[in-house]
Order: C-alpha cells, then structure tokens, then sequence
C-alpha cells in the first residue's frame, strides 16, 4: 500500500505547495504522518479567478458529458477504493473496512448525481393566448463548498459531485485534519477529464477562507457540514451578501423504543450503531428513551454488547472503533461526563480516555440524565449513550423534540399506530423507523431547527445548485 499522500492544493488544474504547513497526525498515536499545505491569499484569488473561467466552460458542457466524467470518476473511486481507505484510516482512525465503504458510498453519490443530472427538466405553461412561458434550471453559478472531518471522502463527494452534475464550478475547502479523503476526490476528478478550473482544493486557516470567499460576488452559493456555530456564522455572512447557504449541522437523534419490541434486540442493535464512527456522525443515536416496562432488559443488554465492542487501531479488521479526531474531542467528552455525573446521572460504562496514546475514548453509558445536564442538550459527537426512559409515546416524542437539533430520529414499535404517531409527531429531516439506516445517495438528507437549513442528496439536494429561470415568449413581438 502507498505511504500517505503528498498533500497539495489544487488550483486551475495544477496541484500546488505552499510555505506554510501543518503537520498531520494519525488519531491513533499521534505519529506525524504528512503535512497539509495552508492556502494563501494569492491561492484563494486564483481559486476565484478558476472557478469563475470553469464556470463558463462547464454550465455550457451538455448534461450528457458532464455525467460521462462523473461516470468515470466513480469508476476511477471503485479503482482505488483501497488506497483511499488506507489514507482515511490513516489520518481518520476509523477502521478500514469503515473508510473503504465510505469510498464506495461516495461512488454511489457520484453515479447517482449523474443519471439524476440527465432529468433537470423544465416546464412549459402556456399562460396568456399568444404567450409560452419556459421554466428553465440552470446552474447556480461558483459554489464555495465547506466539507468536513468525520466522513472525509462522503461529505466532500456530496458537495462536489451535485455541484458538478449541475454544471457549477467548486472550491473546495477540505479539512487540516483529515486532508486526505478530499485530495482523493480532486485526484479522480482530474484523471477523469474534468477541465481545468471547474474543481480547486483549498487547505487552510477556516475562518481566514471562509471569511474571504464567502463575500465575493463570484460565489452564487455556500455550502457547509459543521457544527450550528460555525453553520450560523458563515449563513449570516452569506445572507449579507444575499447568497443562499446548505447547512448540515449537529443532531442530537433521539431513539424511542416503545413497549411492543423485543427489549435485548433493541439493545444490542443500538449499542452497535452508537459507537460507529466512535459516535462522530451527525445522526448518532444519543438519546434512548426506553418505554419504561422494557428499561432494565434494554439497559443490560445495551451494556453487555457496549462492552463488547473492540476498540484499537483502524488497521486491525477486529476493531469496531477507532479512536476520536483530535484531542479537542477527548477532552470534550470528559468534560460532559463530568457534568452529567455531577447533575446526578449514573455512569454505567467507560467515561474516560482509553490507553495513554492516541484519542481513543472508551465507549460510554449514562443512565437516568437528567434533562439539566449539559449532554441533554449539547451533541456529544463522541461515543456517549444516553439511556433514559420515556413514560407514554406522547413522552417520548415531547423529549424527543425538547432540544433544539432536529436532524435525525429513530422509532421503533410493531404497531402501524405507533410509528404513524412518530412521523407525524417527531421535528426532525431524517425519521428512521424500525432501522438505524439513514440516507443514501438517492434520498434527500437535512435538517430541520438549528440542524441547517436545505437538503444533501435526492432530486433536491441536486436542485439547490440550480435556479430557476422563466422565459415568457410571445409569439409576436408586441
Ligand atoms: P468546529 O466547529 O470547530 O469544526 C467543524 C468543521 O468546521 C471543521 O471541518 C472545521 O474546519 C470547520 N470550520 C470551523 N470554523 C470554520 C469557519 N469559520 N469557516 C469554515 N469552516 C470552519 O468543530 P470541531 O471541534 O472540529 O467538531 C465538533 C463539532 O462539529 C461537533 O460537536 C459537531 O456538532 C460538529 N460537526 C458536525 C458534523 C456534521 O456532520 N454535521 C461534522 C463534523 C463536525
């Protein structure tokens, strides 16, 4: 397998270094693995010039090419599926065969972009007598794409590849820590032909590019995966300048596990998905309220498969977790634990640092938190369970609503009753029922509350990089 990558930024179809670097380091034992190059001011100009020079040159290339070079990007993904792992697992930790389906999945997204990219139609409505009005979707114009740290490959490919099948142009800011998933994606969309300036890959200081390129009056259209801090941030910068933003921020996904299911299943189902990830995903079941006949049962058998779960290094194919990103995010997780116990929770796993090198932080288990601990509130994007007990379905939905995230929700009940309840019942973008699965390419994947605003995937996350155009038509002129 290749050593890590030499990072560098891609600019107008040239990869470039700079001066200015930062070393990156793998999560599991902070070793320095490669370094990311930082973009200059003249780099952020020179993306902008690329971007508005690619823009002309790929919103005039028909829809049909434009799928063939994504076709071929994916192909090229599937190619080096296993180099792209390796590099992820590197920088990232989590473990290979988790950072190899990513790169898969991101091949998914391509394709489905693609063929959905061939049915952007407009309409036609005749309106007046002699009128013919054409509805038209075009190409939003220059995207500043923001992707992140948890799904390195999936958050940039999602941006980058709907943002292409439209006919946009991307920057691409890539995150410092785990640099190499986006420099993947820049590389096969190079070698699938993709001309010169339609995709560059910026490294960098974030709020430094973010607060250069968002203003500029070439940028039609932000987009970012983060935390709703930054996320507010960056919308009331784009909103100055009247430019329309995708956020896909935090979640805080409830779990309600009425009192018709089998109590030991739910256990362990929820317990194997908590700490996928190490729980750094933004739909993570966090909070389980459990109907309260069923808690005990759920409660051990949760624990037992928690227990169970193998944590080391990404590179051994036993390992179910690997470590956290940095260590910001260990010391995050303490400091909630710390203040959960303290309000009065019991803590009934792990709860601290696991091994003195690396960021691995043991699978944890609170019980019975109350609603004024700080985790109650605040996404620990870490591998915390929360198990609490819900007293009636009308309960658990009131507590499922009483944070102010609304990105993901499980339900789970054999009773049509139950999970129609739910649906209706529940604010989130992303209800699961009788399942931990989420989104796929395919469906449209958001928030609702402070989890963002828009949508990723589907017919409409692929609509955002478009506006819509009427052309009325008389057919004399008059
Ligand atoms: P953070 O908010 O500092 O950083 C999150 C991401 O935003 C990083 O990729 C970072 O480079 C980028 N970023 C930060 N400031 C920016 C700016 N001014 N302009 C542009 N980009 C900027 O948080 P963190 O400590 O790295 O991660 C912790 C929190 O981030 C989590 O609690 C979670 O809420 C959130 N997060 C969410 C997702 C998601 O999938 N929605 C992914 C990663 C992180």
């Amino acid at each position: 397998m290749p050593d890590y990558p030499q990072l560098s930024l891609f600019i107008n179809g040239q990869w470039r270094q700079t001066a200015d670097t930062i070393p990156v380091l793998n999560p599991e034992d902070e070793t320095v693995i490669g370094t990311t190059p930082m973009a200059r001011r003249t780099d952020l100009d020179d993306a902008l010039e690329a971007a508005e020079t690619g823009f002309r040159i790929w919103s005039r290339t028909p829809a049909k090419e434009r799928a063939a070079v994504l076709m071929r990007a994916a192909a090229l993904m599937r190619d080096r599926a296993d180099e792209i792992a390796h590099a992820n697992t590197l920088d990232m930790g989590k473990p290979l065969a988790a950072s190899k389906q990513e790169a898969l999945r991101g091949a998914m997204i391509m394709e489905w972009d693609a063929a959905e990219s061939l049915r952007q139609y407009g309409r036609v409505i005749e309106g007046t007598a002699g009128y013919r009005n054409t509805v038209l979707r075009q190409p939003i114009g220059p995207v500043a794409a923001f992707s992140t740290w948890n799904f390195p490959i999936s958050t940039a490919v999602r941006k980058v590849a709907s943002g292409l099948a439209a006919g946009c142009s991307i920057i691409l800011k890539a995150p410092e820590d785990t640099p190499s998933g986006a420099y993947h994606v820049a590389r096969v969309f190079q070698d699938a032909g993709l001309p010169d300036g339609v995709l560059s890959l910026l490294y960098g200081d974030a709020p430094e590019i973010s607060g250069y390129l968002i203003p500029q009056t070439a940028i039609r259209l932000v987009t970012f995966t983060g935390s709703t801090a930054v996320g507010g941030h960056l919308g009331t910068l784009a909103a100055q300048h009247m430019t329309p933003v995708i956020m896909e921020l935090g979640g805080h996904a409830p779990v309600l596990v009425c009192d018709d299911v089998d109590p030991a299943q739910m256990g362990q189902m929820g317990a194997a998905r908590k700490y996928r990830n190490s729980g750094q995903v933004c739909t993570s079941p966090t909070r389980f309220y459990v109907a309260e006949p069923l808690y005990d049962q759920f409660c051990d058998s949760f624990l037992d498969r928690a227990r169970a779960t193998r944590v080391g290094s990404g590179f051994d194919a036993a390992t179910e977790m690997g470590p956290l990103v940095h260590d910001r995010r260990l010391e995050a997780m303490s400091a909630l634990v710390e203040d959960a116990v303290q309000q009065g929770a019991e803590l009934k796993l792990g709860g601290k640092r696991h091994g003195n090198k690396g960021y691995f932080f043991e699978p944890t288990v609170l019980a019975n938190v109350p609603d004024t601990a700080r985790i109650m509130q605040e996404e620990p994007f870490g591998p915390i369970a929360i198990l609490n007990t819900m007293s009636s379905l009308d309960d658990g939905i009131a507590k499922a609503n009483s944070v102010d995230f609304g990105l993901a929700a499980y339900g789970f009940s054999h009773k049509a009753t139950n999970l129609d309840r739910m649906v209706d019942g529940i604010e989130v973008g992303q209800l699961s029922l009788n399942t931990f699965d989420t989104s796929l390419p395919e469906t449209p994947f958001g928030g609702v509350k402070s989890s963002g605003l828009g949508r990723e995937g589907g017919a409409e996350g692929l609509s955002h990089y478009t506006v819509v155009k009427n052309v009325s038509h008389r057919s004399e002129i008059g």
